[in-house]
Parts: structure tokens; C-alpha cells; sequence
């Protein structure tokens, strides 16, 4: 048996016309256009492409949006008195502190800064508690926990008395995935780091969340012929790639594995380091030297691939409907945040 693929990229695209023709409609009837503010703190790479996908997503759905960039020096005042800002901002209807913030700034705090009424990931504390609670409904739920429950929705899994088992308890994805299954009444296991044999605790699931960030853990023994399987990972595996070598970084002594630019190769690669032909020394992506340009030197590649949690090709022949890894719960994730802030912008406008 073959399980049938549950499309992210498209139950996404649904998502974002929906918010689109929703955003028209609010603009048309109150003349309030919905605005998000993004807050990235610090360089990291991996942040600033996020950001900069969600501003493009705000662009295409008719949302505005406000970036905030600030230096990574910046201190926890001043990081919170720009939320403090945008809190009493009336074309902000939701705020999105990009996570991991800098080494040094308080997280937890600056969360709690974020107007509850404003909290379009839903990471405040008063929206995580009253997802938890029963008969109470938070202002907004995380949006890739929510969008996993969309994605199990348009594959028809029951959730009333169903097994559910969440891989992972972090507070942006496993927790709440666990409350929100508890919500539609499955009868749930929270998995971590100290569960003891998990393969037969997973097998129990009629309904499988895997959020732990180990590459391909799920393996198809896990699982229970016909379950419906999320796989929420994002992991990179490294590929040998034929023109691989080593490499000694001459500034740090690191040993590297990688091959030089090959323009034919297309995606899956990430920077390991750098060449200098003339003097044949070799630098690690991490160890430039201080005041040594990277112009002129020829770049050195990894080659790698993105797998989810699941081992995906192994389960798909037990699951009966699965994610894939990219394209699942991925696309989700900005879907649900645009959906979330225009929900803010429609309580601010009394609709
Ligand atoms: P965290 O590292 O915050 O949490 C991982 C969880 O997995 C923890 O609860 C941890 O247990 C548990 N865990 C770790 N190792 C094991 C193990 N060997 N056995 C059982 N449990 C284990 O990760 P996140 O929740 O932030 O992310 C999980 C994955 O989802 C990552 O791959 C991440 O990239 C991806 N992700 C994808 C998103 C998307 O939009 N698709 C959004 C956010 C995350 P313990 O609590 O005991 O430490």
C-alpha cells in the first residue's frame, strides 16, 4: 500500500486566496488594511530569509507590512520598547518576533511584551494557556501547529478518540499540536527525550506528529498500517558529492569535506569554505581570517538534502496519508500567519 500524499503547497495556496479574497472584503467594508510588523534581531541568515518570505507572502495577500531590523547589539529595553511601539501602532494588527533571538536577549520576556491581541504566532503566554484549558479559546494558535490540524483535516482524519502521538514537546510546535489535538477530543502521547521506547508507543498512533528534528527517525516499523502521518522536521543530509575532498582550514586546523562551485549543480548546496588557488590555503565558511576578503577566492560547497523527521520513502509504503518533506507542513506555516493576522486586523476593525 502507498500512502496518499497530503499536499502542503496546495492546501496552503487555498489558505493564502482565502486570506486574499478576506483582506479585499475587510479593506472594501471598514477601509482597515491588515498590517504585520516583523522584528528581526541579529544576522542570522536563516531568520532574515524567513522574514523575508513572510513580508513577500504579506505583499501578495494584500497585507502590509512594517520590517523591523535591529543591530544584534541591541539591548533587551530596546528591543522591547519597539514592540512597546508597535503595540500602540493602530495599522499593526499583529507582531512577529523572529525566533532565536541574539545570545543575551531575554525571550521569554520579550514575548510577553507582545499585545495579546497582537500575538499572531500565539507564543504569549495567556494564548498558550487557554489553548491548553478547556472551554477557553486563545486570540490565535502557533501557526505551524495550526496548520498541521488543517492538513489533517483536508486528509479526513477523525480526531474524536483517535490515538494521537506528538513527537516532541517543544512550546512552538509539539506542545501546542498536543493541546490541539486534545481540543478535538483524541486520546494523546506527548513523546521526548526520556520516552522510552518510542517505535511502540508510536505504533499505537492512529495520528503521528513528528516535530524532533532528527533527520528520518520515523522508520516504517513505527508505524500503524493506514495512520495519518504529519512530519513537521526540517533537517539537512549531507550527500558525498564525486568531486568531494578534504580540506585543513588554514586559520582554525577544522578538516572539511567539500568540492569546488560547479555551476551545473542546482540547489542542495550550502557554503562550507573557501579556496585561495595562488597559496593553495583552504578557510572554513566560519573561519575567514579577520580583513581577508572572500572576493577572489572560489567557493566551497556541501552538497545536502532536506528530509523531514520521517523517514518518508520507507513510511509512505505503511501510512495511510502522509506529508512530504519539502512541500508538507512547510507552506503551512506562512499561510496560518497570514490568516492569523488578518484575524487580528478583523477583531481591531469589530468584524
Ligand atoms: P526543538 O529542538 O525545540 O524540540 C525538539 C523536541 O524533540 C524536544 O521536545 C525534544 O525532547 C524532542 N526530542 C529530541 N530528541 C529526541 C529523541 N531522540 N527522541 C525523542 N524526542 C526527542 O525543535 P522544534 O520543535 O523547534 O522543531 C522540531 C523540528 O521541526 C525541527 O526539525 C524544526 O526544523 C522543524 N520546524 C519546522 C517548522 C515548519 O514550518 N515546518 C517550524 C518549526 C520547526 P526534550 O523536550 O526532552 O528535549
Amino acid at each position: 500500500m502507498t500512502a496518499e500524499l497530503i499536499d502542503g503547497v496546495a492546501i496552503a495556496g487555498r489558505v493564502r486566496a482565502d486570506v486574499a479574497v478576506g483582506v479585499e472584503k475587510l479593506v472594501a467594508d471598514t477601509g482597515v488594511t491588515p498590517g504585520l510588523a516583523t522584528v528581526l534581531v541579529g544576522e542570522n541568515a536563516a531568520s532574515q530569509t524567513y522574514v523575508r518570505a513572510k513580508r513577500k507572502a504579506c505583499a501578495e495577500v494584500g497585507i502590509q507590512s512594517f520590517g523591523h531590523e535591529l543591530p544584534a547589539t541591541s539591548t533587551q529595553q530596546e528591543v522591547e520598547a519597539l514592540v512597546r511601539d508597535l503595540n500602540a501602532d493602530a495599522r499593526v494588527h499583529g507582531i512577529l518576533v523572529q525566533l532565536p533571538l541574539p545570545d543575551g536577549l531575554d525571550e521569554e520576556a520579550v514575548l510577553a511584551a507582545i499585545s495579546i491581541e497582537k500575538d499572531v504566532d500565539g507564543f504569549h503566554p495567556i494564548n498558550i494557556g487557554k489553548l491548553g484549558m478547556k472551554g477557553r479559546d486563545p486570540l490565535f494558535v502557533p501557526c505551524t501547529p495550526d496548520g498541521c490540524m488543517r492538513l489533517l483535516e483536508e486528509a479526513g482524519a477523525q480526531f474524536s478518540g483517535a490515538n494521537a502521538v506528538v513527537l516532541g514537546r517543544s512550546n512552538i510546535v509539539g506542545l501546542p499540536a498536543a493541546m490541539l489535538l486534545l481540543k478535538r477530543d483524541a486520546t494523546l502521547t506527548v513523546c521526548h527525550s526520556r520516552t522510552k521506547d518510542l517505535p511502540t508507543v508510536c505504533r499505537r498512533a492512529d495520528i503521528l506528529i513528528a516535530a524532533v528534528g532528527w533527520g528520518e527517525m520515523v522508520k516504517a516499523d513505527w508505524v500503524k498500517p493506514g495512520a495519518h502521518v504529519i512530519d513537521v522536521g526540517i533537517n539537512n543530509k549531507w550527500l558525498e558529492h564525486p568531486a568531494d575532498r578534504e580540506f585543513t582550514c588554514a586559520a582554525s586546523g577544522e578538516i572539511f569535506t567539500a568540492h569546488r562551485q560547479d555551476e551545473s549543480e542546482k540547489g542542495g548546496r550550502k557554503r562550507a569554505g573557501y579556496l585561495d588557488e595562488k597559496s593553495g590555503a583552504a578557510y572554513s565558511r566560519e573561519h575567514l581570517p579577520e580583513g581577508q576578503s572572500a572576493e577572489g577566492l572560489v567557493k566551497l560547497f556541501r552538497k545536502y538534502k532536506l528530509v523531514g523527521d520521517v523517514d518518508f520513502e520507507a513510511v509512505k509504503e505503511v501510512a495511510g496519508h502522509i506529508t512530504p518533506v519539502p512541500g508538507g507542513v512547510g507552506p503551512m506555516t506562512i499561510a496560518q500567519l497570514l490568516s492569523n493576522t488578518l484575524r487580528g486586523a478583523r477583531a481591531a476593525a469589530g468584524k
